[in-house]
C-alpha cells in the first residue's frame, strides 16, 4: 500500500510530497504522481503522549485500551503509555504483559506500558523493576502516578534499581502529609471558596527532593505535570547542574487557571490543581526555554457518577488526548511565542527519546510512517462529543484554534477527517 501527501508543509516551513510505502516513509521531495492534496495542513511526527490512563484492567467503564487508542487516533497521537493504577496495579511482569497484549490488539496506537514503583502503588515495597523491564512489555518507565513516591530511602533505591537498564522513574510530585483534604489551589481564592487549598511547596518540596536525588544517583528523573513557577525554577536549576531530567506539562495547566473553580463545576477538579494565570506563563516560557521537554496529557477518564456530584465528593481528573494539540497550537504556535519545529518536539519527538521509542518522533525517509496532518485554520469546538468512553473534558465551553485533520500509523489512516471506526474489523 503507497500513499503520497501532496504540498504539505513540515514541521521547518517547507512544502513537500511525502511518499509512505509499506507502512514506511519512501520519500520526501518534489513527487510528479497524484495523491491526497494536503494545502493548509501541517505534516508533523505522530504525536506520542508519555502520560495517558487508558483505566484497562479494572475500570471499563471509564475507558479501555480500545477506546483510548481510538480517542488517542483522533487527537493525532500514534502512541500512548497506559499508567500503571489500574485494577490491578500494573506492578508485576505478568500486568505489564497483559496490557501490552491489550495494546497489540488495537491499531490505532501503539500503547506502552508503564510499571508502578511500589507493589499496589503502596508506597511502601517496590515492584519488580527489573522483572517488568525483562519482560515482553520492556518498560523502562516506572510511576506511582496518581500518588507519590514519598520515603526518601525507597525513591533513591528506585532510582538505583533502574540505573543499569537506563529506566527512567516518573514522579507524581505531591507530598501527602502537605495535601490532606486538599481540593484546589491553596490561596486567597481558596479560603473565599472554602475549599481546602493545596499549596504549590506539597509539589515543589519533591520535585527539590527528587532533583538532588537524581544529582546524587546519576539516574533518569521525569517530573510527571508540572504546575507551579517555583517547580519550573527547580528543574531549570538541576538541570544546570546536569541532572539527568525530563519534565512535562499538561495542555490544561497551560491553557486554563484556578478562576475556573469558582463555579464549583467538579470538571475542573485535577490532581495536580489548576495553578494561577502567573504559573501559567511561568510553564510556558519553561517549554519556549526548554526547561520542559514535552505535553503529556494526564488523560484521566471517569464515569459521570464520579464527575457529576459535589466538587468535595468528585474525582480528580480531565480526559484530554482529543484537544492536547489544538491546546499547545493555541498556546504555543497560534499565540506566536514559538514554531512547528518547537511543537513537534513538544507533542512528539522528546516523548519518543523519554520512552525510548524508536520507530516514532520524526518524519524521516526510512522511519515508519507515523505522522499527525495538523490543519491551524481550522477549530475545534470543545463540546464536540468524545470518543472516549467518559466525556469529562474541561473545554466544552471554549472554541479552540486549530485541529487535527489525519492520522496516519504505520502507514494507514487512524483518523482521516473523522476517526475510522471500523479500523480494527
Ligand atoms: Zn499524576
Ligand atoms: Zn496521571
Amino acid at each position: 500500500m503507497a500513499i503520497t501527501l501532496k504540498n504539505v508543509m513540515i514541521s521547518n516551513g517547507k512544502r513537500v510530497d511525502i511518499r509512505t510505502e509499506n507502512g514506511a516513509i519512501a520519500e520526501i521531495g518534489s513527487i510528479s504522481e497524484k495523491g491526497i492534496d494536503c494545502s493548509g495542513l501541517v505534516a508533523l511526527a505522530g504525536f506520542v503522549d508519555p502520560h495517558t490512563h487508558l483505566r484497562q484492567p479494572g475500570f471499563e467503564s471509564s475507558e479501555t485500551v480500545m477506546s483510548g487508542t481510538r480517542t488517542a487516533a483522533k487527537g493525532g497521537y500514534v502512541a500512548v503509555t497506559a499508567m500503571a493504577n489500574t485494577n490491578p496495579v500494573a506492578d508485576t511482569a505478568a500486568i505489564v504483559e497483559e496490557v501490552m497484549a491489550l495494546g497489540e490488539a488495537s491499531r490505532y496506537a501503539f500503547v506502552q506500558p508503564i510499571g508502578a514503583v511500589t507493589k499496589g502503588l503502596g508506597g511502601s515495597q517496590l515492584s519488580d523493576l527489573a522483572g517488568m523491564h525483562n519482560s515482553n512489555a520492556q518498560v523502562r518507565v516506572f510511576s506511582d502516578d496518581g500518588l507519590c513516591v514519598f520515603d526518601d530511602d525507597l525513591m533513591k533505591e528506585a532510582l538505583e534499581k533502574v540505573l543499569p537498564f537506563d529506566g527512567v522513574i516518573a514522579q507524581h510530585a505531591q507530598d501527602p502529609t502537605k495535601t490532606v483534604g486538599s481540593q484546589m489551589n491553596d490561596g486567597a481564592l481558596s479560603v473565599e471558596l472554602g475549599l481546602t487549598g493545596w499549596p504549590t511547596v506539597a509539589e515543589e518540596s519533591i520535585i527539590k527532593r527528587d532533583a538532588e536525588l537524581a544529582l546524587e544517583t546519576g539516574s533518569r528523573l521525569h517530573v510527571c505535570h508540572v504546575t507551579t513557577g517555583g517547580g519550573v525554577e527547580i528543574i531549570r536549576w538541576a538541570k544546570k547542574q546536569g541532572a539527568r531530567i525530563t519534565a512535562e506539562v499538561t495542555p490544561h495547566h497551560l491553557l486554563l487557571n484556578q478562576e475556573l473553580v469558582r463555579g464549583y463545576d467538579p470538571v475542573y477538579k485535577v490532581n495536580p490543581p489548576l495553578r494561577t494565570e502567573g504559573d501559567a506563563a511561568a510553564l510556558l516560557e519553561g517549554l519556549l526555554d526548554g526547561t520542559i521537554d514535552m505535553l503529556g496529557t494526564d488523560h484521566a477518564p471517569h464515569s459521570a457518577e464520579k464527575k457529576d456530584c459535589e466538587w468535595e465528593n468528585a474525582a480528580f481528573g480531565m480526559i484530554g488526548l482529543e484537544s492536547a494539540a489544538s491546546v499547545l497550537h493555541q498556546v504555543l504556535v497560534a499565540s506566536g511565542a514559538g514554531d512547528w519545529e518547537l511543537f513537534e518536539k513538544i507533542i512528539s519527538t522528546n516523548a519518543a527519546k523519554m520512552l525510548g521509542l524508536q520507530n516514532y518522533g520524526a518524519i524521516k525517509v526510512g522511519e515508519r510512517a507515523n505522522m499527525t496532518l495538523f490543519n491551524p485554520d481550522e477549530h475545534l469546538q470543545g463540546n464536540e462529543p468524545s470518543v472516549s468512553k467518559s466525556s469529562n473534558s474541561p473545554y466544552f465551553p471554549l472554541t479552540l484554534k486549530g485541529r487535527v485533520q489525519h492520522t496516519m500509523r504505520d502507514g494507514y489512516f487512524t483518523m482521516f477527517d473523522q476517526v475510522l471506526e471500523e479500523f480494527n474489523d
